[in-house]
């Protein structure tokens, strides 16, 4: 495999995670692409940009292999993604209008791909098609505690985006050297997102080689970067003034930070899907908090992101408390109670909490 790389990636060859897949599974992947196929891509609901690069990458990667290829989001997702290349192609499903034609993808696929999500309740109504497709299903992911769904798992919690394991997917089936600035500017997108620009503890060394390589191929990282986070309409601007001015709420004692927003606030902000991406990472960045929590009333329900540092683990509290998951560090979740009502239990949940919450306190913040 090694020998496909070029000389600038010789030393990120030897970094590849061999094990993602054993020899024998990467041989029946590769025989099933060996001929043209039908196949489905699919991400989690209201996509990020790990979620839409990583299928968009897999998408331009596996139609230069001469497969017919559809991307079918469960969801709308932010416009700031509308750049990526290949997003006009992509179908997304609009929730509570069935659709003959999406349901069809799935069940005429030969292949699912299921990528950065890796539980079905994921993707909502798609979950059914997905689960009852005779097609063979491969998830590409990096949460924690998989399920059992799909025929083979490209799974490595280690990974600091979906992805990377998108690259190391293509790498090690030895095509390395198809990786065209297409799939080299999807991949940057969510390899930069997912890591927080470069700064969450799942930046390392690998991370750094593998985007030094999507660099070689040719991508502007700064004009990557102005099209996710310069491109702010005015109306999210306003909202997130609004927000950190009236609606961030610290709890010293807890370490918690938490912004509540409801249906009306969203609806006279005028606040569209992908404004309040990253408004959880202000509640986290007050000083000396672990936990920092959104609540947003949606349409059909009230929905929670958490971000917390070091040893306290979102990934269990967003399961515990919260039908959710993700990360130790990042995770969601969702509640069927009224905004108000989830607050009181969030609080509830995180009182429950609080000694996990202080020695997370002092192990981080006191040992730098
Ligand atoms: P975000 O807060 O940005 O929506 O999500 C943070 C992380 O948690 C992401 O990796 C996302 O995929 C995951 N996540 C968000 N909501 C849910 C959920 O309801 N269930 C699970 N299992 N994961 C979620
Ligand atoms: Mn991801």
């Amino acid at each position: 495999m090694s020998k496909l790389l070029t000389a600038e990636s010789q030393e990120l060859s030897e970094l590849l995670p061999y094990n993602l897949l054993s020899k024998g599974e990467l041989k029946e992947i590769a025989s099933l692409l060996e001929f043209p196929k039908r196949i489905a891509i699919t991400t989690h609901h209201k996509p990020d940009a790990d979620a839409l690069g990583s299928s968009l990458a897999l998408y331009w990667y596996l139609r230069q292999k001469g497969h017919d290829v559809t991307v079918v989001t469960p969801s709308d997702y932010p416009a700031f993604l509308n750049w990526m290349p290949g997003q006009p192609s992509v179908i997304a499903y609009d929730h509570g209008k069935p659709s003959e034609k999406i349901k069809n993808i799935f069940s005429d696929a030969d292949i699912i791909f299921c990528l950065d999500f890796n539980s079905l309740k994921r993707i909502f109504d798609l979950g059914d098609w997905v689960a009852g497709s005779r097609a063979v299903k491969i998830m590409i992911d990096h949460h924690l505690q998989p399920e059992d769904f799909a025929s083979f798992n490209v799974w490595n919690t280690q990974a600091a985006a979906t992805a990377e394991l998108v690259f190391y997917f293509i790498t090690l089936l030895g095509d390395h050297h198809l990786i065209t600035l297409e799939i080299a500017q999807c991949l940057y997108a969510g390899i930069l997102t997912d890591t927080g620009s470069f700064r969450h503890p799942s930046t390392n060394r690998t991370v750094h080689l593998i985007v030094a390589d999507l660099l070689r191929i040719g991508v502007n990282p700064s004009k990557i970067h102005k099209q996710i986070y310069d491109n702010n309409n005015l109306s999210r601007l306003r909202f997130l003034g609004f927000v950190l001015k009236d609606k961030l709420i610290v709890d010293k004692e807890l370490h918690t930070a938490i912004i509540s927003i409801s249906k009306e606030e969203i609806a006279e902000y005028q606040v569209d899907t992908g404004d309040t991406e990253g408004v959880v990472n202000y509640a986290l960045s007050v000083k000396g908090i672990v936990l920092g929590v959104v609540v947003i009333e949606r349409k059909d329900m009230v929905k929670l992101s958490f971000r917390s540092v070091g040893n306290f683990d979102v990934n269990t509290f967003a399961r515990q408390y919260f039908e959710g998951g993700g990360h130790k560090n990042a995770s969601g979740g969702k509640s069927e109670k009224s905004i108000n009502d989830t607050v009181e239990y969030l609080m509830q949940s995180i009182k429950q909490n609080k000694n996990n919450l202080a020695e997370a306190y002092d192990s981080y913040f006191k040992t730098l």
